[in-house]
């Protein structure tokens, strides 16, 4: 089982989470903040749990990539 999490009002919309997992983070036209596709909202925390372990190691890259740290991912 694989985790994500986005704390999405702090997003600065720099892009590199969909650069580097496409598959998983979408940019909004509305706000220019990132989306955590197929997550769920919880007081400002999007998560995603999915259980497709392959889907770690990108969604880790993007999380590694944030400039401002607001996205973590975990394998449980
Ligand atoms: S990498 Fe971080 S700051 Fe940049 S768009 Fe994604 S969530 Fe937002």
């Amino acid at each position: 089982m694989v985790v994500v999490t986005l704390q999405r009002n702090k997003c600065i919309g720099c892009n590199y989470c969909v650069e580097l997992a496409p598959e998983h983070f979408r940019m909004s036209k509305k706000d220019g903040k990132s989306v955590l596709l197929h997550a769920v909202e919880k007081k400002g925390f999007y998560t995603l749990k999915s259980p497709d372990n392959a889907i770690y190691e990108e969604c880790d890259q993007a999380a590694k990539a944030c400039p401002v740290k607001i996205i973590t991912t975990k394998l449980l």
